[in-house]
C-alpha cells in the first residue's frame, strides 16, 4: 500500500490487505477458531480488485494495453465492477457482457461505474452465439485494441491470489492456518490463495465450496464432465456449467456442496450473528461450514480461514429482501420465524 498519513493517490492503492476477522458466535458450537477475511473491505467491495488490477498491470507490462484501449469482460458483477474501476483510474474503455442472472443492482451499478453492458441469457451453454462467452468473443473480434480478460480462462487470475491473498492470509495467522475454505466459481481464490499456504505448509486443508447444479465437486472427484450434474440455481458466482482452467485442482482437498436456500438463510445468520453484511456466497462458504462442523471436521487447536468474497449492499434485491426469499419458498420450508422478521 502506497500512501503517507492514510492519504492515498486513488482508490486503486487501498486494493489488497483486507482484514482477517474473527467469528465469535456463529460456529461457536464447533471446535476450532473460525476466522472471515473480509473481501468487501477492498474499494470495489469484493475480491475481484484484486484480479483486474494485477491482469490489466500484466497486461501494461506486456505493453498490450494503451490508455484509450478496451477492456471486455464476462462477469456476474464483481468482476465487471471492479474492472470498470480500474479502467476509470487508468482511463481504458470497459465493456462487459454479463448474465441475466446478475441482480438488477449490480446492472445498474456497472453502468454508474462507467462500463458498457450487454446482459445475456443465463441458461444456455456456454458455446451458445447468446451466451456471454460467445458475446465477450466477438466483441473482442469487432472492438479494435481490445483486451479480453477471460477470468475464466486466464491464469493470471491465479497469480493474483497467489501474489495477495495467500500472503495475507498466512501473514495475519502468523502461519497457524489449518483449513482454508472458499467459494469456487473461476476458481481463482481457491487455488491462488490455496497453492500459496500449501508451499507454506502442505498439510493446510483446502476445502472449496460448490452448488448443486454446478459440475466442478464432480469433476474434481472423478476428473470427468458430467453433464447430468448441471441445472439452475440462484447463487451468483458459486459453481459452474463448464471447467474453468483458472482452477487448480491440484491444490484443492475436496469441495462441499450447498443449497441456494441453506446459503441464504447463512448469509442472513452472518448479518445478525457478527454484524458483518456480506453476500451470497459467503453465507455459501459458511454454510459449508457448518455442515463440516456437524461432521465433526473440526477440532479445538484448528484456526479456520473463510473467504468472504463480497459485501451484501449488492443482494438487497434478493437474499436481504424478505420478498424475494417468500418468492423461493425459501420461508415455508425451514424458518417461519425469519418470515416473521423475528430474531434468527
Ligand atoms: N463469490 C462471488 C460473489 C463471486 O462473484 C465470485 C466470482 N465469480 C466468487 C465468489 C468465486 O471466486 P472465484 O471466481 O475466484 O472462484
Amino acid at each position: 500500500m502506497k500512501h503517507k498519513n492514510q492519504v492515498f493517490d486513488n482508490v486503486l492503492d487501498l486494493i489488497g490487505h483486507t482484514p482477517l476477522i474473527k467469528l465469535n458466535k456463529i460456529a461457536s458450537k464447533f471446535k476450532g477458531n473460525f476466522y472471515a477475511k473480509v473481501e468487501s473491505f477492498n474499494p470495489g467491495h469484493s475480491s475481484k480488485d484484486r484480479i483486474a488490477l494485477y491482469i490489466i498491470e500484466q497486461a501494461e507490462k506486456k505493453g498490450i494495453l494503451s490508455p484509450g484501449d478496451t477492456i471486455i469482460e464476462t462477469t456476474s458483477g464483481n468482476t465487471g465492477f471492479s474492472i470498470a474501476m480500474v479502467s476509470i483510474i487508468k482511463g481504458y474503455d470497459c465493456v462487459l457482457a454479463v448474465s441475466s442472472k446478475s441482480s438488477a443492482d449490480k446492472i445498474d451499478m456497472l453502468k454508474t461505474m462507467g462500463a458498457k453492458v450487454y446482459v445475456c441469457p443465463a441458461h444456455v451453454s456456454a458455446d451458445d452465439p447468446r451466451s456471454y462467452y460467445q458475446v465477450a468473443k466477438r466483441l473482442h473480434e469487432e472492438i479494435k485494441g481490445s483486451v479480453y480478460i477471460n477470468q475464466y480462462f486466464n491464469e493470471l487470475n491465479i497469480d493474483a491470489h497467489y501474489k495477495s491473498t495467500g500472503p495475507e492470509i498466512w501473514k495475519q495467522t502468523e502461519g497457524k492456518i489449518t483449513h482454508l475454505v472458499a467459494c469456487s466459481g473461476t476458481g481463482g481464490t481457491i487455488s491462488g490463495t490455496a497453492k500459496y499456504l500449501k508451499e507454506q505448509n502442505p498439510n493446510v486443508k483446502v476445502i472449496g465450496v460448490d452448488a448443486f447444479g454446478s459440475v466442478i465437486k464432480k469433476y474434481h472427484e472423478t476428473r470427468e464432465f458430467d453433464e447430468k450434474e448441471i441445472y439452475p440455481y440462484r447463487i451468483e458466482g458459486l459453481g459452474k456449467n463448464l471447467i474453468p482452467t483458472a482452477t487448480n485442482f491440484d491444490v484443492i482437498d475436496e469441495f462441499v456442496k450447498v443449497t441456494d436456500e441453506e446459503s441464504a438463510h447463512t448469509a442472513r445468520l452472518i448479518a445478525k450473528s457478527e454484524g458483518m453484511f456480506v453476500g451470497y456466497t459467503s453465507g455459501a462458504a459458511m454454510q459449508a461450514i457448518m455442515q463440516l462442523g456437524e461432521l465433526g471436521e473440526f477440532k479445538e487447536s484448528d484456526n479456520i480461514v473463510i473467504i468472504f468474497p463480497d459485501h451484501g449492499s449488492r443482494y438487497m434485491s434478493k437474499v436481504y429482501s424478505d420478498k424475494w426469499m417468500n418468492e423461493q419458498g425459501f420461508f415455508d420450508s425451514k424458518n417461519e420465524a425469519a418470515a416473521q422478521n423475528i430474531q434468527y
